[in-house]
């Protein structure tokens, strides 16, 4: 019996869990991670502005492991040995014969005055810290932005910092303070998010004057402190900063022999194979992904796409074949706005954005759908798989 281990249970590790259990059933899985939890990190976003509790984002994964036969290792993984045959972790070496990568990215922490400003993308108690500055936030300045990775310009996180700050503009009305609250948005581009898209820049930026929010751009992001934002085009005065930083790849990879890309991320070709390392696979937010668009996107959505392609290869890799699948290129983003979103989406064909109150409905479907699936108990799949032999 083939041993496929996953490092990672967030959206590309619990999405290649399903994949592989469809495209090699007879696998032993193992899935490696700190806590057998999955953060939905969509729902953060609510939290502040009390339109989610901290619980809606957490999903406890032990029934959907025990439904898809999955033994879970709860560890931190710190190395590979055996060009990836062999796990390291802070409670023992794992083995494998494939082992999928899924461990996510992290925030680049490089700018000084970091402690002043509070990041969304830190997880539940950051956004339940934000919430408890919102609430309590009668009257000065909310800065809101985001940095890049000067060494890898695809390693952003735009999308939820829109939907965060559109969200507090809501919500401030809604309470009757927008009038003593100053919002206002800084990064360093001139064209921020212009990855969603040239459309989807012009509509959220109209968005921001149509709401009043004033915006400072186009200068480099040098620092925090308490009260300020540093840029190279002067200070922006805050009473709150809430900053999402550029993205770096996995700690740990830095102590493997992976290969990596100029911004830390684990090289890989677009059928998800890492560089010179056999049956070793990446997905999600931890891959370099060579000759993808430029606007190719670190999100929930792809993460799934690319588990499905790694899937589909582990099977071919398992039974001595090459791979034959590459991962569909595309970004969908639902822009919440607590009031009412906007659609942005993006292929190598066409690059929209489409405003509608119908999009938030539709991404609290999404949320529900997704939490159902990781943690609703289902048959056994090794009962299921014994039944159908
Ligand atoms: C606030 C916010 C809102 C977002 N909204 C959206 C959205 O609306 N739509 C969308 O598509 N995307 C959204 N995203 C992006 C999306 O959440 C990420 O792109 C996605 O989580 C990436 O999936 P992943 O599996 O690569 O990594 P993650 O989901 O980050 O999962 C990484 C997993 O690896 C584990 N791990 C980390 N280090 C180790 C280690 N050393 N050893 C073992 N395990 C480890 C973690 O515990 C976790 O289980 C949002 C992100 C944020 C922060």
């Amino acid at each position: 019996m083939a041993r496929v281990t996953v490092i990672g249970a967030g959206f590309g590790g619990l999405a290649a869990v399903r994949a592989l259990r469809r495209r090699v059933p007879d696998a032993a899985l193992t899935v490696i991670a700190p806590r057998g939890e999955f953060i939905y990190y969509p729902s953060l976003v609510g939290v502040p502005v009390g339109d989610r509790d901290g619980a809606d984002a957490r999903v406890a994964l032990g029934p959907f492991f025990e439904s898809h036969d999955v033994n879970f290792v709860s560890a931190t993984v710190t190395g590979l040995a055996n060009e990836g045959r062999t796990v390291l972790t802070d409670h023992g070496p794992v083995d494998n014969d494939v082992l999928i990568i899924a461990s996510g990215g992290e925030s680049l922490r490089t700018l000084p005055g970091l402690e002043h400003t509070f990041a969304i993308c830190e997880g539940v108690e950051a956004a339940e810290q934000i919430r408890d500055r919102i609430t309590t936030l009668h009257r000065g300045i909310v800065a809101c932005g985001f940095g890049g990775n000067p060494a890898e310009p695809q390693a952003v996180r735009g999308g939820p910092v829109f939907e965060l700050l559109l969200s507090i503009d809501t919500y401030l009305r809604r309470v009757g303070r927008r009038d003593a609250v100053d919002l206002v948005f800084f990064n360093p581009s001139l064209e921020p998010g212009n990855r969603l898209g040239p459309r989807a820049v012009s509509t959220v930026m109209k968005e921001m004057e149509s709401r009043e929010i004033r915006s400072h751009l186009g200068h480099k992001i040098l620092g925090f402190e308490a009260d300020r934002v540093i840029t190279d085009g002067g200070d922006v005065a805050a009473d709150l900063i809430l900053f999402v930083p550029g993205m770096t790849g996995p700690a740990w990879a830095r102590e493997s022999s992976l290969p990596l890309s100029p911004g830390g991320f684990i090289r890989a070709d677009q059928s998800c194979r890492v560089f010179a390392h056999p049956g070793v696979f990446v997905v999600g937010d931890a891959g370099a992904y060579e000759g993808t668009a430029d606007w190719m996107p670190k999100q929930g959505h792809a993460a799934e796409l690319q588990a499905a392609t790694a899937a589909v290869n582990v099977a071919h890799f398992l039974a001595g074949e090459p791979a034959t699948t590459t991962f569909r290129q595309e970004l969908i983003c639902i822009i919440d706005t607590l009031d009412s979103g906007i659609m942005v989406y993006r292929s190598s064909r066409f690059a929209g954005a489409l405003p509608s109150p119908a999009w938030r409905v539709v991404k609290h479907g999404l949320e529900r759908r997704s939490r159902h699936a990781y943690s609703a108990t289902r048959r056994r799949h090794r009962d299921r798989h014994a039944a159908s032999r």
